[in-house]
């Protein structure tokens, strides 16, 4: 844009003074200029004479009238008043100015009061469009005599040049020094909109007030190569909407950010505004498009241009912004909601569990009402749901798919997430919609630990008949990212479980646990009833423990623990079986060794740990940490584990009974009424 554009007054700033002027209300006034021998004017919606809204064919006729009456008035200088083939009366002032090409004011759509309406009536009848509607249309126009058109012709004859050398100039630079001033403190406001919104509604009410533009369209991206139009200021809210490469094409490809007219396409481009000329402008950051503002009916003088696209810009970079934030406070609050979903799948007692509730919450996210969790088999070649969400649980969990067919099978076989709008016509599905699916919509997510798929998440039914959505796809791929972490974890503690299933040890106290016992116990007492010996059992339980425990802590209790399981490890032969049996009681198997035998080992380990010093023991009620021991011995109590465990327990529980500290042997009648019976062993390690 020059400076002599900015500068000298526009044929749209002249017309838009003059129309200020009451005498000429009554009038349609455009601009014709006389240009390489055609003449050009400035367009608008209407035939040159303005009368009607829908050119009649009379509109190629009064082109020649119409050059004809220019040709005259710039000939001899003077206003001409013309009639035009429909009857209609016209004016055309010419106008010689530094500042505007040799031209004429045209002043028309008014009619001859004293035409017959039989005359207009004939002239209707000889259109081809709907007569009845364009007589109505001319019978509405203002009716004038022809020597008061010419004196209006005189009045704007005589006024354009006084206008044009001594006020316009700084009409019009009020005027852009008021929008200028508007434009500014709308800004300011553009600057504190808070959504997309409010910058569009502030956007529009400034153009459609300020700068007089009827009708205001915006283009918006919406996604899957398309732009939304959507009416904003003068037009419907929904127009529709156009492929994006149509959008993109009303830009030249070295589009640097001005205005662009098009007149052409226009209807083509927006057939539901049924415009002949609009002025586009892009709202785009370095990196992206906003939207692309659509002005229609408009000629802009190039100062409004200027100032239109100083306000677009602030607004395109507000916009920018509050899109961001948008995206921002959606993004934190989706991880502050991922966040207490965790926390609470954390809980999950057993595998099981865990994947219905993952299940649960998934289909929760993005309100889907089925779904299910399919996983991998150690193979690799099929999946089969685990856990399922709105279907039968025993027909999901009969079926089994392949990798790589079906729709489950292929995200588990390629890693990549399926967004399906329509199963029946999506072309990477191909199958019709099966029953069980209520909508078409669905998500299929895979389910990775580290580099291997290891099942799929398929969400189905979203609740109000909905389509699943990529917003919805991205959070539900965030959301298996976290699932899997949880699903590692429950896979690894099943693990561990299953290792301590195979272990023999107890990993607190080194001893061997009471798995192993049982088993080394029907060994050991079948060689000696083979071998025709003896064989005793002790159980060992510390006094009080649980006060120690409450006084000293739970992590002095384990030291105590370890040191009770030296000692008796010390005090044991080689061959001597020493298992921890429960929380604080030991087990001591002595192959080989009688009854009367066993009394003094018995007897040698309860002085050991009542003299052991353990920390804080003064605290205890005794003012030492020792044991009660109960024994019992093949044959005289009993021939099986079951059997001799259960009378060294009794034993025990007597040896308690009687005060603590003491070993108790059983005395082979040891008759059990059942009260006596304590739980053994609650407390596994
Ligand atoms: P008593 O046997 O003399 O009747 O009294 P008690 O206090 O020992 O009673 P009980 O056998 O009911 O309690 C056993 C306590 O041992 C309960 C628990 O706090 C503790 N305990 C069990 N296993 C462990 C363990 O592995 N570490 C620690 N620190 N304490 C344990
Ligand atoms: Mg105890
Ligand atoms: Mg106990």
């Amino acid at each position: 844009m020059s400076n002599a554009e900015l500068t000298t007054i526009q044929p749209v700033e002249l017309l838009e003074n003059l129309k200020g002027y009451p005498f000429l209300a009554p009038y349609h006034l455009s601009f014709c200029c006389d240009q390489e021998g055609g003449l050009s004017r400035v367009k608008s919606r209407f035939t040159i004479c303005g009368a009607t809204e829908h050119p009649p064919h009379c509109c190629r006729l009064c082109q020649n009238t119409l050059e004809d009456a220019v040709q005259r008035a710039i000939g001899s200088h003077q206003p001409v008043v013309f009639r035009c083939h429909a009857g209609l009366l016209s004016f055309a002032v010419p106008i010689r100015s530094g500042d505007l090409p040799f031209s004429c004011i045209i002043g028309g759509g008014v009619r001859d009061s004293e035409i017959d309406p039989a005359q207009m009536e004939s002239f209707a009848k000889g259109d081809d469009g709907d007569a009845v509607a364009l007589l109505e249309e001319l019978v509405r126009l203002p009716a004038v005599t022809e020597q008061e058109v010419a004196e209006t012709a005189h009045r704007v004859h005589e006024l354009v040049p006084s206008l044009l050398t001594r006020n316009l100039h700084s009409l019009v630079f009020e005027k852009t020094m008021q929008r200028l001033s508007a434009v500014t403190g709308v800004s300011a406001g553009i600057d504190g909109a808070r959504t997309a919104g409010d910058v569009m509604a502030l956007v529009s009410e400034t153009l459609g007030i300020l700068f007089d533009i009827a009708r205001i369209a915006l283009l918006v991206p919406q996604g899957s190569g398309s732009f939304a139009v959507k009416g904003l200021w003068g037009l419907d809210p929904d127009l529709g909407s156009m492929p994006a490469a149509k959008a993109h094409g009303i830009f030249p490809r070295n589009y640097a950010g001005q205005t662009i007219t098009i007149e052409d396409d226009c209807r083509a481009l927006f057939p539901a505004v049924e415009s002949d000329r609009a002025t586009c402008i892009r709202l785009a950051t370095a990196d992206e498009i906003l939207g692309i503002l659509v002005l229609f009916d408009t000629t802009l003088p190039p100062r409004d241009e200027m100032l239109l696209k100083l306000f677009t810009g602030r607004a395109a970079s507000r916009l920018h912004q509050v899109k961001a934030e948008e995206r921002h406070s959606t993004e934190s609050a989706q991880a502050a909601k991922l966040l207490t979903l965790f926390s609470n799948l954390s809980r999950a007692e057993n595998r099981e569990e865990l994947h219905q509730q993952i299940l649960g919450m998934a289909a929760d996210l993005v309100e889907a009402s089925s779904g299910s969790i399919m996983f991998v088999d150690d193979n690799g070649e099929t999946l089969k749901i685990e856990s399922a969400l709105g279907m039968n649980m025993q027909l999901a969990q009969s079926m089994v798919v392949q990798v790589g067919t079906g729709i489950a099978g292929k995200v588990a076989a390629s890693g990549h997430p399926l967004l399906v709008n329509d199963i029946e016509k999506d072309k990477r599905i191909g199958t019709p919609n099966r029953p069980r699916f209520k909508t078409k919509s669905f998500v299929s997510i895979p389910i990775r630990l580290r580099d291997d798929i290891i099942g799929v998440l398929n969400l189905s039914d979203k609740k109000n008949q909905g389509i699943f959505t990529e917003a919805d796809l991205k959070l539900l791929i965030t959301f298996a990212d976290h699932a899997s972490i949880m699903i590692e974890r429950a896979i690894s503690i099943e693990r561990a479980d299953f290792l301590e299933q195979l272990s023999i040890t107890d990993h607190l106290t080194g001893l061997y646990n009471r798995r192993f016992l049982k088993r080394r116990m029907e060994e050991e007492l079948s060689r000696s009833i083979r071998q025709n010996m003896g064989l005793t059992v002790m159980l060992v339980d510390l006094d009080h423990f649980k006060i120690y425990n409450d006084l000293c802590g739970h992590l002095a209790g384990d030291r105590a623990l370890k040191r009770l399981a030296r000692i008796l490890s010390d005090s044991a032969r080689q061959m001597d079986i020493v298992t921890r049996y429960g929380g604080e009681e030991f087990c001591v198997i002595l192959p080989g060794t009688s009854k009367k035998e066993s009394i003094f080992v018995a007897e040698r380990i309860r002085r050991a740990i009542e003299s052991e010093e353990f920390p804080h023991e003064e605290n205890l009620p005794q003012g030492r940490l020792t044991a009660s021991i109960g024994v019992s011995s093949y044959p005289e109590d009993g021939s099986s584990d079951v059997v001799l465990l259960k009378a060294a327990d009794v034993a025990l529980y007597r040896a308690k009974a009687e005060g603590r500290n003491r070993v108790a042997i059983a005395s082979g009648a040891e008759e059990d009424d059942g009260t006596h019976i304590r739980k053994v062993a609650q407390n596994q390690p």
